[in-house]
């Protein structure tokens, strides 16, 4: 049986070790400050804010929510992030993804001052990525390397695989395996024979939000898989297949009406792969402790301490 990488594990351990961290700031008189802008009602969204303002105020980290409505323009979101960059006490600024249709995402994006960018989207600290330069790192990619080495899994000299080439998760992740020394492959839509690919993967990562879509058949036996993929699922027959052998899941499906699935196949990675992270519980609570992270690290370039 494979190896279960434990994400809530591992994200205790680094908020433990951003404390001291913290505290050496508020000493300094230098609270780190993290500013989530979250535009409009979406509830998923509204979770993910709670979620990252909770864990700013366990770590002593202010933090400051702004909620414009949901019909808000490009004008006024940029006038928030402009007067968000000029306050002292702000670190990182966070727009909460997707933005509404009538806004402007990329010129909003592009507005938040690279120095306060703890998301690492902005083109300047993708740059910085690419170079191998200091700046955040995307916080799932930056994530997925933390539970690999605290994991002690090889990347060095390893043939990586990963699977989606978005701007947040695929391309960073796949560049940050390269800077670990990893043979990287990066596959897509137009990727022809995938299955095969994906079996030539000592480190695999799945992260195109297709539930269940790697089976064992993607994967080498013994190889880490590492699934990024969210999914709410309410289709009971899907469910029912996935979880077949596992009563409890189906019984909390029953309960809520709805699953969370990754892109890998529950059952399949855990008799094939030699360890591998589940959904939930693997990839997405690093997220936040590496938005944590991105944020003391701004407030320790802020206080001359970096
Ligand atoms: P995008 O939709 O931006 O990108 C998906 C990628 O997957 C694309 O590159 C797409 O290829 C590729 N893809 C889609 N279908 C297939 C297929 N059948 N075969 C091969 N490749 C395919 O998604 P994101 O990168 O933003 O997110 C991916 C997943 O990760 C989602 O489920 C998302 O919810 C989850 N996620 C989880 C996070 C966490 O904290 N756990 C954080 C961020 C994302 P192409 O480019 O050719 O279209």
């Amino acid at each position: 049986m494979a190896q279960l990488i434990d994400g809530n594990r591992v994200r205790d351990q680094i908020l433990a070790e951003l404390k001291p961290r913290v505290d050496a700031l508020i000493a300094r008189e230098c609270r780190p400050g993290l500013a989530v802008v979250l535009v409009g009602q979406d509830p998923a969204s509204q979770i993910y804010v709670r979620n990252k303002i909770k864990a700013c105020k366990d770590l002593g980290i202010y933090s400051d929510a702004i909620t414009p409505p949901a019909t808000v323009t490009t004008d006024e979101l940029l006038a928030i992030i402009a007067d968000l960059n000029r306050r002292s006490e702000i670190d990182g600024i966070l727009v909460q993804l997707p933005l509404p249709k009538q806004v402007d995402a990329k010129r909003i994006l592009l507005s938040i001052s690279p120095k306060k960018d703890v998301d690492g989207f902005h083109p300047c600290n993708v740059g910085n990525l690419v170079a191998g330069l200091p700046g955040p790192r995307a916080c799932t990619p930056a994530g997925i390397i933390e539970l690999l080495k605290r994991y002690e899994i090889p990347i060095a000299g390893r043939r990586a695989v990963v699977v989606g080439r978005s701007d947040i998760v695929g391309k960073p992740a796949a560049m940050l395996l390269l800077h670990e020394h990893a043979t990287v492959t990066i596959c897509h839509s137009k990727t022809p024979d995938l299955p095969a690919v994906c079996r030539e993967a000592d480190i695999l990562v799945a992260a195109m939000g297709r539930p269940a879509m790697i089976t064992g058949e993607y994967i080498k036996p013994g190889a880490t898989v590492i699934d990024v993929g969210t999914t709410r699922v309410e289709d009971r027959a899907v469910v029912e297949r996935l979880f077949s052998e596992t009563p409890d899941r189906l019984a909390a499906f029953d309960k809520r009406g709805n699953v969370t699935l990754g892109d890998v196949h529950p059952g399949e990675v855990a008799r094939v792969a030699g360890a591998y992270t589940p959904v939930p519980g693997g990839v997405g609570p690093l997220t936040i402790a590496m938005l944590m992270t991105n944020t003391v690290a701004a407030a320790e370039r802020r206080a001359g301490l970096c």
